[in-house]
């Protein structure tokens, strides 16, 4: 396809530098998710237009990237990003460059991107210009660095991850030599900031195929958040489990933990600086899962005893460590709510210390009894629950 429809807030940002005299075009993601036919996710602006020249043209501006040239434009409640025509060039620390000279060609600008499929520009009438052939790419479903793989991922290493992500969102093959650069690069990832490894980790977790984060551990790119790379094979449905980042982050703990890759369950989302709180519960998921039945009717006690939420997590868990269907399972065992939970019942806390109990006996007595009306076998009634818990404190749990 050589013609895509831009939209008319776009339109009216491409016109307006055109009016002024600078050339002007959608670049980047948007053009290759309008070429593959998926919505793009928002639309980024190229153009000859110095920045402060970009501010005087629309009335609506914030200066989002002053330092690299970028402004974003307000057009009623969208928004989009025009960046002035640039060339990278030297890159000291694996990540920033060091100087960003500005230029008035569209070639050098789209050279400097890092994916052919994503170093494409598009003129307001939706004429597509490809100095990569990254359309070709597009064809072929891969992920090809503009380049030598080897001197772009040297520039940036993030780049690398980049290629993992996009290749889970899109479903793309990474292109071989762009792969293999990333074998023998994947250790300089180490000088990346955690915040930006975890970003692409979470966006390909939350892709339609979150197992390709498995590559991310076996090309090395995770050596530095992980304490080996661990055996390979063993591959979980990740999908399975429901996109929402600590659910699918708790399933791929589970999957590097089973392999060997990882000393503790929360090593990785420890090291990517995740909260204190999420750590804690992507463990206890990863401890109750090897425990969690299979069966809906097993699955309540289980439930009972660990709270809806960790319950969810150690399913989530459960399939990366290969028992695929566990979430599923346990999701209908949760929205169906054929049990009590302890905090429900109408017998409290402190009628189990008037009973007798203590301590951790008091959340055990109130646990065994809902599991106990859970199994049919006892009466969901305050009298009865009363007398229930006397009888367990004479008799013993
Ligand atoms: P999406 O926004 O859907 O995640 P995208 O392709 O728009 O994908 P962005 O991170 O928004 O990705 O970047 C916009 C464009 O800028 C990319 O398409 C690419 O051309 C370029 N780009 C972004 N990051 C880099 C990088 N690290 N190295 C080289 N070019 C990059
Ligand atoms: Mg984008």
């Amino acid at each position: 396809m050589d013609r895509v429809q831009i939209p008319g807030y776009v339109k009216a940002v491409l016109s307006g530098l055109a009016d002024a005299g600078y050339e002007a075009y959608a670049v980047g993601g948007c053009v290759r998710d309008s070429i593959i036919g998926r919505r793009p996710a928002d639309w980024d602006v190229a153009s000859a237009a110095p920045a402060e020249r970009v501010m005087e043209i629309f009335p609506r501006t914030v200066p989002t990237g002053i330092k690299y040239g970028t402004v974003t434009v307000l057009i009623g409640r969208r928004r989009v990003e025009v960046t002035t025509f640039r060339k990278d060039s030297d890159y000291s620390d694996s990540r920033r460059p060091d100087t960003v000279e500005f230029i008035s060609e569209l070639h050098e600008d789209l050279m400097r991107r890092d994916f052919t499929i994503n170093a494409m520009a598009m003129t307001a009438d939706g004429e597509i210009i490809d100095h990569t052939d990254g359309r070709g790419d597009v064809r072929r479903r891969l992920i090809r660095t503009v380049g030598d793989p080897d001197s772009r991922f040297g520039e940036d290493a993030l780049r690398m991850f980049r290629a993992v992500r996009f290749s889970a969102q899109l479903g793309f093959e990474i292109e071989k030599n762009t792969l293999d650069a990333i074998f023998r690069l994947s250790g300089t990832a180490k000088e990346l900031s955690r915040e930006r490894v975890r970003i692409e980790l979470q966006k390909t977790l939350l892709s339609p195929r979150p197992e390709r984060a498995v590559l991310m551990a076996d090309t090395g790119l995770l050596d530095a958040f992980v304490s080996s790379r661990g055996r390979p094979g063993g591959q979980s449905r990740l999908s399975e489990v429901g996109s929402e980042g600590l659910y699918r982050m708790c399933a791929f703990s589970a999957l590097l933990l089973r392999r060997g890759a990882l000393e503790r369950a929360d090593q990785l989302a420890a090291n990517l600086g995740m909260s204190v709180k999420n750590c804690r519960l992507i463990t206890d998921a990863c401890a109750a899962a090897p425990e969690m039945p299979s069966d809906m009717e097993e699955q309540r006690f289980f439930v009972i005893e660990h709270g809806e939420e960790l319950s969810k997590l150690a399913a989530a868990a459960a399939v990366g460590m290969g028992r695929p269907g566990s979430y599923e399972t346990m999701m209908s065992t949760v929205r169906w709510h054929d049990y009590i939970m302890p905090e429900e019942l109408p017998v409290r806390g402190r009628d189990a210390s008037r009973a007798g109990f203590k301590g951790p006996e008091i959340r055990e007595i109130m646990v065994r009894l809902c599991k106990e009306v859970a199994a049919g076998t006892l009466e969901l009634e305050r009298r009865t629950l009363t007398v229930r818990m006397r009888e367990i404190k004479r008799n013993g749990f």
